[in-house]
């Protein structure tokens, strides 16, 4: 059981909109602002997706300089940037920004469908991407959508192409996607190598009963507009701060510290 829980923010993601969450943030000024507030609020990593003029997803580094920026001048916390991007973005396109050295970033582990459409990551793609993050010191969040992603990550393991501490992210219930249940995060556990860690990412509904989870097996937490936009049924969370504060106040009655991004660091073995 890991004695301190880190508690990442993913403030944006790709398909939120405005129209359904008034309050997520677009411009790298209202990303930087979301993240310092969850930074105030307890989360020591953000989770970032970058968004174009239009509010679509884009994976332009420009963008994401200027929000990393924006950022390590406010504070210290750790940024984790996307490689998922958004449905339909070549792998080209989703790798370009781990060339800023963020901290760390996040690596899918296999293709999966979503909603109505697919994630594609055959093998190449992702040793490629864990090729360009250790040839920039980026560690990789390990996103598994379903049970077999964790077996081809073992494959870039053995490959030598991904070294311990191995961070895990399991994205549970997306649709088409592994379901969150308290037994399949177990089964997921199970098939972890050692030396890992792990947190919990339950998409839409699931995602207060993952968290539950989360807790219970010794793992970290994931909040935000990406994965959730409801504080609950029918109420909308005001913010991504709001849902960061349930997720300190639920950690700490179980008598958890909360992990500070130099503790992150540590864990982690980070190196930008
Ligand atoms: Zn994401």
């Amino acid at each position: 059981m890991n004695k301190k829980i880190a508690i990442t923010c993913a403030i944006t993601g790709a398909e939120t909109t405005k129209q359904q969450q008034p309050a997520l943030p677009i411009t790298p000024e209202e990303l930087a602002d979301s993240a310092y507030e969850c930074y105030l609020s307890g989360a020591s990593i953000v989770h970032l997706h970058a968004r174009d003029k239009d509010g679509k997803p884009t994976q332009d580094p420009a963008v994401f300089k200027k929000t990393m920026d924006l950022i390590r001048k406010k504070c210290d916390m750790v940024i984790e940037l996307t490689t998922g991007g958004a449905v339909g973005m070549t792998p080209e396109e989703r790798i370009a920004p781990v060339k800023l050295k963020p901290d760390m970033a996040s690596l899918d582990c296999g293709s999966v469908n979503f909603g109505n459409e697919y994630i594609l990551n055959p093998l190449p793609v992702m040793r490629e991407f864990a090729s360009v993050m250790n040839e920039n010191n980026v560690k990789p969040t390990l996103e598994c959508f379903d049970a077999s992603h964790v077996f081809a990550s073992q494959i870039l393991i053995k490959e030598g192409l991904i070294k311990p501490p191995y961070h895990y992210g399991f994205v549970m219930n997306v649709f088409g996607g592994i379901r969150y249940t308290p037994k399949m995060l177990s089964a997921l556990i199970d098939l972890l190598p050692p030396e890992s860690f792990f947190t919990v990412m339950g998409i839409g509904k699931s995602y207060l009963q993952a968290m539950y989870g989360a807790i219970a097996f010794g793992g970290f937490i994931r909040v935000g507009f990406e994965d959730n936009i409801y504080y609950s049924k029918r109420r909308l969370a005001k913010s991504n701060s709001e849902l960061v504060e349930r997720a300190v106040r639920i950690a700490k009655e179980a008598e958890l510290d909360i992990a500070k991004p130099d503790d992150i660091r540590k864990m982690f073995n980070l190196r930008n």
